[in-house]
Parts: structure tokens; sequence; C-alpha cells
């Protein structure tokens, strides 16, 4: 099992996991240390539990949710490259995944959910606009562990279920998800811990499944990673998972390289990593933000406040694997999508169309050779197939907050 210690990756203490999130005298992020380098399949185990060994846990429960990785033959061939590799948590039945929240936010909630059960954790508090909404929702019903989630009023959780009663669901009125983000921090309940975004080790160390998965399907690291991002909290994750990979020394030396992507014209990251620089500037790097955040069509890809450059964060990991960024438009992503259902099969949305459109990008400017290993992070796939085998519900909000400033006690948390 996932025996393990955290590092403080500032001042290098390591730390017991009381399910902690930082170390008392530092802003940097923790990283876990497991115990076992090596990591051994568990195939007696369900799901992505076989990769037990680096998750932060020390016991598992019933889920059908997994990762693959499988070798491209379509779009491989329209692209020219002859090892391309597409890696899928989504719902894409013929080739054997069918998560049912449709994106790899399913391999964080799974580990997320079983920490807190070890940590005789109650329940958790989250904002989200989307996919991460969508698999704490999942996965509250799966565990039948409460969450507390505050979306915006215009956004839509799109679950397998009509109704999950583990699921307390406040929507913010208007469009604005810093509104959500805003009241779920005020929002306090016995028990219940807040999501914790990019320091949650468990978040980071079950997205880190991806690359696990592709080393063990390639028997080697690929070498270049290819995803499109919003906080960058999934490069990141990969990128330890590559460091673990790599002293696990059974996958090659190579240190796979990070092309990551947004979608113009809201590329903070782009724009920061283009100018070198350390620190995201709002004035050169976000200027009309709110503007252009309307213009994209890949929303899950539009956080204000991404974890640059806090240590250990996007900006070491781009340095330490010599990365690349990206600006995809809309009129790319259009074509990506299409291009992507006629040769591999499967409906995609705005996300992994950015990466695609990415992909391009850099053959076109001979930033990969043809034979490469090249891993291509398909985020989010099938949403339109699930629909059509098994059904998907907008889940109804519980209540309905005029502005993120209403008074707590108005809430209904006693509900659950
Ligand atoms: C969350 C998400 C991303 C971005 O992930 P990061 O946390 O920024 O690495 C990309 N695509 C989809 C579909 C997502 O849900
Ligand atoms: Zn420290």
């Amino acid at each position: 099992m996932g025996i393990y210690k955290l590092k403080c990756l500032s001042c290098n203490r390591i730390l017991e996991d009381d399910y902690t999130n930082k170390c008392n005298s530092c802003n940097a992020l923790l990283r876990t240390k497991y115990e076992k380098k090596q990591l051994t399949l568990r195939n007696d185990l369900p799901g992505i539990w076989k990769y037990i060994d680096w998750l932060p846990v020390n016991s598992y429960f019933e889920t059908d949710t997994s990762i693959k990785t499988y070798k491209s033959n379509g779009l491989a061939k329209e692209l020219g490259l002859s090892n391309l590799y597409i890696s899928c948590a989504g719902y894409f039945p013929e080739i054997g995944v069918k998560n049912k929240a449709c994106s790899f936010k399913e391999l964080e909630s799974v580990p997320t959910y079983q920490r807190m059960k070890e940590k005789n954790k109650k329940g958790i508090i989250l904002a989200s606009a989307g996919n991460t909404g969508i698999s704490f929702a999942y996965m509250s019903k799966i565990t039948k562990i409460p969450a507390i989630i505050i979306i915006p009023e215009s956004a839509k959780l799109l679950v397998p279920y009509p109704k999950i009663d583990t699921v307390l669901l406040i929507a913010v009125q208007g469009n604005d998800y810093f509104n959500a983000i805003h009241l779920a921090s005020r929002i306090k309940k016995e028990g219940f811990v807040s999501e914790g975004g990019a320091r949650n080790i468990a978040r980071r160390d079950g997205m880190a499944l991806v690359m696990v998965d592709a080393a063990f399907t390639l028997k080697t690291l690929p070498d270049h990673y290819f995803q499109a991002i919003g906080s960058g909290t999934g490069a990141v994750s990969v990128w330890e998972a590559t460091l673990r990979l790599l002293n696990d020394g059974r996958f090659g030396k190579t240190k796979t390289k990070l092309h990551i992507s947004q979608n113009h014209p809201f590329n903070p990251i782009h724009n920061a990593w283009s100018r070198k620089a350390k620190e995201i500037d709002v004035d050169k790097d976000m200027s009309n933000a709110s503007a252009n955040i309307k213009k994209v069509k890949a929303t899950m890809l539009t956080n204000r406040m991404p974890p640059y450059s806090i240590i250990g964060g996007v900006y070491d990991a781009l340095r330490d694997t010599n990365g690349e960024t990206y600006a995809v438009t809309n009129k790319e992503i259009d074509s990506a999508i299409k291009l992507f259902y006629e040769l591999e099969g499967i409906d995609i949305p705005a996300e992994p169309a950015v990466a695609i459109g990415s992909l391009l990008q850099a053959i076109e400017q001979k930033k990969v050779k043809p034979s490469d290993k090249i891993l291509l992070n398909l985020t989010a796939a099938g949403f339109e197939r699930l629909k059509k085998d098994h059904g998907l519900y907008s889940l109804k909000p519980t209540y309905i907050a005029k502005n993120e400033h209403i008074p707590i006690e108005d809430l209904p948390l006693d509900d659950l």
C-alpha cells in the first residue's frame, strides 16, 4: 500500500500526513515521498488502485475508475507520427475506459475521498464550474461521503444520476466563477475539508497516474507530454510522476518534456513563460481577463490564479523539463474536434482539442520529430457518447444564493 511521508519543497522538512497541505513555515508545495521506490502493480485491485503503491492511502474502495494509454493509428497517420500514444480517463468503451465523469479529474477524486476517509474527514467543500465538480459529485455518490459544491448559476454539472443525495449543490447567481470561489471559502462545516487545489497531494498523485499508466504501457517514459492546462496542476502532477518513474529505474532515463497549452486570447501561463518570467504579471500576461475569458471555448482552462510561481509549481515543472507552452485559437479547436472524431472515433470537448492544436503547432515548428514517443493527454472525452449510452443529468442546485456575501446561516448546511 502507499506508505508515504510528505516533503516540503522549500525547507525539505519531512512531515507526517495529517491531511496536511502545507508546511508551517513555508508556502511551497509538499510532495509525497513513497516508501516504495519501485511500484508493484496490483492487478488484483479494482481500477486505478492497481497503482496504489504511489497513492497517499492505506486502503481502497470498489471502483470502476480507470486510465488507459493506447497507441494511435488514425491521428498518428494523419500527423505523420509513428509513436503517438493517447491517454484517456474519459468514457471511451472501445479502448476499455468507462469513467462516467468523463474527464481525468475522476483520477483525483478517487484517492482524495479515500484519504479523507482514512483521516476521519466527514466531507469536502469545493467550488467548481465544471469537471472537478462533476467528478467530486460522482465520487460522492459512489463513496457516500458528502460534498458541498458551489457553482456559478450559469454552470451545469452533468452527472450520470438524476439526483445525488450526498451532494449539497449551491449556485451563486450570475456567471462568475470567482463569486463561487469566494462563497466556498466562507463556508465552514464541522469535520469538512476544503479541496485544497494544487496543494492537495491526493489530487496531484491521482492525476499523476496518467504518466504512470503511460510508462507501464510504453515500458519507458515518453519524450514529450501534451496537455491543455488551466491551473497546470495536471502538468505538475505528471512531472512529479516522471521524477518518480526515473527514480524507479525501469523506465529509461528520458525526462519527459512538458508541452502545455491554453486557449487564445486567455493564455496567462503561455504569456509568462514566453517572457521566461517567474511570476504572472496581471498587466502583461492577463490584461482584459474578463473579456478574454468570455471569448474562449475551452472554459475549463480559464484559471486566473494558477500555482505558477509557487515552489514545486508550473514554472518549476517547465524549467526542469525544458518545457514549451502554446496558445491555441477557437478555430484550431473546431478543426481538432472534427479531426479527432473522424480519426479516433470519440467526441471530445474543447479542452483536449487545445492540446491537439498545440501538437499540430509543435510538429509545424519542428519541436517534435516524427519518430519521437509522444503522449497526448485527452483530459476529457465521451460526454456525448455517455449521454447516448447511459444518459446524463444536470444536477439541480439545492439552494440559489443571491450573491457570494449572503449570511452562511442561510445555507442549508445541516441537510447533509
Ligand atoms: C481541469 C481540466 C484541464 C486542465 O487541467 P490542469 O489542472 O490545469 O492541469 C484540462 N482539460 C480538462 C477537460 C479539464 O477538466
Ligand atoms: Zn517548509
